[in-house]
């Protein structure tokens, strides 16, 4: 049973009623992207049939209407993370841009040899890759924290890395791979005891429990917006005010300066258009804004909580499949069910189901250190969202033991 009506819910969302190959789409990858309310579509319309215009310069009604909505939007994301003022939001295209910010700003100023830098067998690709870019030009170490054999993160090996050395750990909140809810409070807490900064890629934990930054006591969060329900495009950089204001910009460009000259150089504005050069993806942060306020009409843990119904559903379903591995079996974990098959590769069985109107992500998930630790190059991933119901899982599972059947 659901703490909401789930049936009234799927009303909002015009593409659940779409068919696949003559079947009723189930829609199973939400950890890649989720899919999106009407109420979030609607904001492309409205803002491009009524009040298209450059925000933050124009006197005029249309860029004003533009820059309230878009500062608003800034408003809703300070209260949804519990941040302590919207300046310490800045705007994204998303998690990866978010994170790219702080290696190339933060990072670059903060970085040196004979630094370390912590993350995890976890990460996907966005939080490894502009650190080992970064390393390659600073010349800082990068260490990375193991997993033990259920996915969960191996605290005892994570407090041995941790030294004097360390600057910053840089891990997500939780796996898209594996569903793995990493203990990122006690993460923090280790971290600041060593002098490091933590920077939490929250964009599987925004959409699926209650974010609180300053509980958590992270000094930079960071999610997608096209994952919580809105579009792509969007993202979100929080950061402490101190560490945001000490950094230098990344981008240069309008909008992020206080007076530009030739003879006495330029200064930059203060946070949070320091970090926003150039003209933002202003309807998608304001439609980021309506699926917030989606998402805050539901409750974030109740639909957390639904998902975790449709998990438990779901794995029992599966464990009945001879020959069916589970990877990602750690006792916190959000709604991401990751398996292999004996005999049957990932990706014919990802083609199959979707012959069948069931959407599953299949391959490396961005994780390939992780899978390879697993000693497994693909899994099969089916990721759940708050619109997802107890029959459509039936129709997987079913789908799935029929398309194992068709390639043993
Ligand atoms: N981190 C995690 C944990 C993710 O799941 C993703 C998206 N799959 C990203 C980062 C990157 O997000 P984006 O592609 O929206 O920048």
């Amino acid at each position: 049973q659901a703490p909401f009506d789930v049936m009234a819910l799927r009303n909002d969302f015009p593409i659940l009623r779409r068919e696949v190959h003559g079947k009723p789409l189930v829609y199973l990858d939400n950890a890649a992207t989720s899919q999106t309310p009407q109420q979030v579509i609607d904001v492309f319309s409205d803002y491009y049939s009524r009040y298209n215009a450059n925000i933050h310069r124009g006197l005029h009604t249309l860029a004003d209407e533009a820059t309230v909505a878009y500062e608003g939007t800034r408003q809703r994301v300070k209260a949804f993370l519990n941040a302590e003022e919207a300046r310490q939001i800045i705007f994204t295209r998303g998690t990866t841009e978010a994170i790219n910010l702080v290696a190339q700003s933060w990072g670059r100023t903060h970085l040196a040899a004979g630094d370390e830098v912590l993350i995890s067998l976890l990460e996907h690709h966005s939080n490894i890759v502009p650190w080992q870019l970064l390393a390659a030009e600073r010349g800082f170490t990068i260490k990375v924290i193991p997993v033990d054999e259920t996915g969960a993160l191996d605290m005892a090996a994570y407090r041995a890395l941790l030294s004097e050395r360390t600057k910053l750990v840089a891990v997500n909140h939780v796996s898209n791979a594996l569903g793995t809810i990493n203990p990122v409070k006690e993460m923090a807490a280790l971290a600041h005891q060593h002098g490091a900064v933590i920077l939490i890629d929250g964009a599987q934990a925004v959409p699926h429990q209650k974010v609180d930054v300053q509980a958590i006591d992270a000094d930079f969060y960071a999610f997608s917006g096209h994952k919580v329900y809105g579009p792509t495009g969007v993202g979100v950089l929080y950061g402490k005010q101190a560490l945001l204001e000490a950094m230098p910009p990344w981008q240069g460009g309008g909008e992020m300066i206080k007076t530009v000259s030739f003879d006495v150089g330029t200064t930059f504005a203060d946070i949070p258009h320091k970090f926003e050069a150039g003209t933002p993806a202003i309807a998608e942060v304001i439609a980021l804004d309506r699926a917030l306020e989606w998402v805050e009409g539901i409750g974030v843990a109740a639909i957390g909580e639904w998902e975790g119904v449709l998990l438990e559903h779901a794995t029992q379903g599966v464990k009945r499949i001879d020959g069916l591995r589970i990877l990602g079996t750690a006792p916190h974990k959000a709604g991401v069910l990751s398996f292999v098959v004996d005999g049957a590769h990932s990706q014919d069985i990802g083609l199959l189901i979707d012959q069948l109107g069931v959407a599953i992500r299949t391959g490396n998930h961005c994780a390939q250190p992780l899978l390879q630790h697993f000693g497994v190059d693909a899994t099969c991933r089916a990721s759940f969202a708050a619109y997802n119901t107890l029959e459509e899982v039936d129709v997987f599972i079913a789908a799935l033991n029929r398309v194992i059947g068709m390639v043993r």
